[in-house]
């Protein structure tokens, strides 16, 4: 199997308290970097995710989205679009819905989607409320009107069975032939990470390695913002599974400060 190179960018940062991302965490406010990952191969150009970008800004300019803005502080020093220069950008997958995760995708215009269809349903259902939808994190302002039309879902990808050197996880679907989208319920509705050779981005999984090589889960009290907190448990033991059985697979959780930016 083919893959590219792979180049990580941190795009914009917001504050939280240590404690809520892993038990034993201080009570002190820390800088919670989102990480982008960029694969490029010689036939296309694939970023994960997008992090934050100033945009957020004009999202949560009013209420109820404002209140987003208010209890998540968050600083953008550079857009993703800056940092990348003239890299053209063929794909973009995209792990689950949260602001933090899709802030960039309109800087994108000429980009295909990758993403779940079942996470793209919760976010542009009509019939849910934005206030609801805010507490999800999800903003639907941050998606480009013609989102339906550059879009391939991962549900509709070919579905296929995973080498054993991804063991436990068994199945995934074929994303460009060359990487592997891979569900890691619990944190959101249709949250995928992706594979890349021996690099597998797992987007919120975990915030915090430490959460896997500890077993150390976040703060109780996050479980107000995850989806399926028992799925989110399983989800944390099949990755320590995972790196178990194979230690030279490199993790990328989007949110990890120890990772060198
Ligand atoms: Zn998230």
């Amino acid at each position: 199997m083919h893959h590219g190179e792979i180049k990580l960018f941190n795009v914009g940062e917001c504050l939280h308290l240590e404690s809520m991302l892993f038990r034993g965490g201080a009570w002190k406010s820390v800088r919670i970097p989102a990480i982008v990952g960029l694969i490029e191969s010689v036939n296309e150009t694939l970023l994960v995710d997008t992090g934050y970008a100033p945009r957020f800004f004009e999202a949560t300019k009013t209420f109820p989205e404002k209140l987003y803005a208010l209890t998540t502080p968050v600083v953008v020093e550079k857009s993703l679009k800056a940092l990348l220069g003239n890299t053209s950008v063929d794909f973009i997958f995209i792990t689950h819905f949260h602001a933090d995760h899709i802030g960039g995708l309109r800087d994108f215009p000429e980009a295909i989607f990758i993403c779940s269809k079942h996470g793209y349903e919760a976010i542009s259902d009509v019939k849910t409320s934005r206030f609801s939808k805010l507490t999800q994190a999800l903003l639907p302002a941050l998606l480009p009107e013609d989102f339906v039309k550059r879009v391939l879902f991962i549900e509709d990808l070919p579905r296929v069975e995973l080498p054993v050197s991804l063991h436990p996880f068994t199945h995934g679907y074929l994303v460009l032939e060359n990487y592997y989208a891979i569900e890691l319920a619990g944190h959101a509705i249709g949250h995928y990470g992706i594979v890349a050779g021996e690099t597998f981005f797992i987007g919120d999984a975990v915030w915090d390695m430490k959460t896997l090589t500890q077993n150390r889960l976040p703060h109780p009290f996050t479980r107000m913002i995850t989806k399926d907190v028992k799925a989110y448990r399983q989800t944390v033991k099949k990755l320590q599974a995972l790196q178990g059985n194979n230690p030279s697979l490199r993790l990328v959780a989007t949110h990890e400060r120890s990772l060198d930016v």
